[in-house]
C-alpha cells in the first residue's frame, strides 16, 4: 500500500465522517427521499414541438404540401379540431390526458417555454449523444460517426453496485449500437431488425420472428415502431430492469419521406405505445408508483410547406424540442410557461438525479438536472 493511498483513505474517512456529521446536524435541510426507483427515457425521433403543442398542422393536411395519400376528410376527422387544446389531445391523448396533467411538459414556444438542443447540428446522433452523455460533442457531426467516445449516463449507472445489470436499451434504430458504444459499455440492446426472439418458444414469438424476416423495409437500419413494441412489452415477463431507454423512429422516417399523414399516424401510435408501457409497468409491483418517464425527441424540424420534412442547421427551428416528465417525484405543474430554458443536455443528469445519483461527479461537463421536475417540493 503506497503512502499516497494511505493518506487518500484517511482523507476519505475524514470526509465521510464530516458528511455524516453534517447530515445529522442539519436534518431539516436534507431533501425528502425520492420515490423513484425506475426511470424510462422514451424518445420519438424528430417529433416537432409544433405538433406536440398545437396538434395537426392545417397547412399540411393535403396532398400538395403534406404529401398525404389518405383523404383530407379522414385525416381531419382523426386529428383536426378547431380548439388547439382539443386538437393536440386528439393527436396525443396520453401525453395531454395524463402526462401533462400529472406531470410537466416543457417547450411550448407560444408560451415562452423553450426546450432546445445545445449541439450545433440538430440531427439524430448529435442529439442522442447530448441527451445521453449530458453534453454536446462537436466531433459527432454525422450519423455514421461510429462508436461514441463519450461515457453516457446509462453506462455510468450500470457500473454502480445497486444498478449493475439493471439496464436495457430498446430502440428501432441500429445506430444505437454506436451511440451507446456497445463494445465498450456492454449494455444489453434490442435494436434494429435483429431477430427479436432468437430462441423462439411460442407461436407469438415465432410469428414476430417471421415478420422481422419477411416484411418489406422502409429503412434497412430502422425497424417499425410496432415491431419493437412487442418484444419491449414482452420483456417484463422475464426481467424487471430499473433503467430503460426506448427509442422509436417512424415519426422521423415518414417526415423524410414527405408523408404528413403517416407522420400523424405514427405520432399518434407513439403516444399509444407510451401509454401501453406506462399501464404495463403500473401493474407490476416493482414499478407501480415508483417509475418516472422522461419523454422527449432528439431534434425538431423546419416549418413551412417544404422544410417540415427535414431538419438540421439549414432548417430554421430544428434546435427546438420538447421534454415531458411524469412520475411520483414530479410536481403536477402541467404545461410549463415562464420557466427558464431547458436543454437536451440536462436529461442525463436528470435521469441520475431521479435515482439519487450525481452524474456530474463522474462527468463534470454534463449539464445540471432539470430541478423543477425532481422532487414534489419543487415549484418552479
Ligand atoms: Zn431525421
Amino acid at each position: 500500500m503506497s503512502q499516497r493511498f494511505v493518506s487518500r483513505t484517511a482523507a476519505g474517512m475524514l470526509a465521510a465522517l464530516l458528511l455524516v456529521f453534517l447530515a445529522a446536524a442539519a436534518p431539516a435541510q436534507t431533501p425528502a427521499a425520492l420515490k423513484t426507483r425506475n426511470v424510462v427515457l422514451i424518445v420519438s425521433d424528430g417529433v416537432r414541438w409544433q405538433e406536440v403543442f398545437t396538434g395537426a398542422d392545417p397547412a399540411l393536411l393535403n396532398e400538395k404540401d403534406g404529401g398525404i395519400w389518405d383523404s383530407e376528410e379522414s385525416l381531419k376527422k382523426a386529428y383536426w379540431r378547431e380548439d388547439v387544446k382539443e386538437r393536440r389531445k386528439a393527436l396525443f391523448p396520453f401525453l395531454w390526458g395524463t402526462v401533462a396533467v400529472q406531470g410537466q411538459i416543457f417547450g411550448n414556444q407560444a408560451l415562452g417555454s423553450i426546450a432546445r438542443v445545445t449541439n450545433p447540428y440538430a440531427f439524430s446522433y448529435p442529439g442522442y449523444n447530448e441527451m445521453l452523455t449530458g453534453h454536446p460533442d462537436k466531433r459527432i457531426d454525422s450519423n455514421e460517426f461510429g462508436p461514441n467516445p463519450n461515457i453516457n449516463v446509462y453506462e455510468w449507472l450500470n457500473t454502480l453496485p445497486d444498478l449493475k445489470g439493471q439496464v436495457h436499451v430498446f430502440a428501432t434504430w441500429d445506430t444505437f449500437r454506436d451511440i451507446f458504444n456497445v463494445k465498450r459499455s456492454h449494455l444489453p440492446l434490442t435494436v434494429g431488425w435483429d431477430t427479436p426472439y432468437p430462441g423462439a418458444t411460442t407461436p407469438r414469438e415465432q410469428l414476430l420472428n417471421d415478420l422481422y424476416a419477411t416484411t418489406t423495409r422502409l429503412e434497412d437500419e430502422d425497424v417499425y415502431d410496432a415491431f419493437l413494441q412487442v418484444p419491449l412489452i414482452d420483456s417484463f415477463r422475464s426481467s424487471r430492469p430499473r433503467l430503460l431507454f426506448v427509442g422509436y423512429g417512424e415519426t422521423d422516417n415518414w417526415a423524410h419521406a414527405g408523408r404528413y399523414d403517416l407522420v400523424l399516424h405514427s405520432a399518434h401510435m407513439f403516444d399509444r405505445f407510451v401509454e401501453q408501457l406506462w399501464n404495463t409497468l403500473q401493474q407490476l409491483p416493482e414499478y407501480r408508483g415508483s417509475t418516472t418517464f422522461i419523454i422527449t425527441t432528439d431534434h425538431g424540424r423546419g416549418s413551412g410547406p417544404v422544410e417540415w420534412k427535414e431538419h438540421g442547421v439549414e432548417q430554421k427551428g430544428s434546435e427546438n424540442i420538447w421534454i415531458a416528465v411524469i412520475g411520483p417525484d414530479t410536481a403536477p405543474l402541467g404545461e410549463r410557461a415562464g420557466h427558464p430554458e431547458v436543454h437536451q443536455a440536462q436529461i442525463a443528469a436528470t435521469i441520475a438525479a431521479f435515482l439519487g445519483k450525481d452524474y456530474r461527479k463522474a462527468v463534470p461537463e454534463a449539464a445540471a438536472p432539470i430541478a423543477a421536475v425532481v422532487g414534489r417540493q419543487a415549484t418552479q
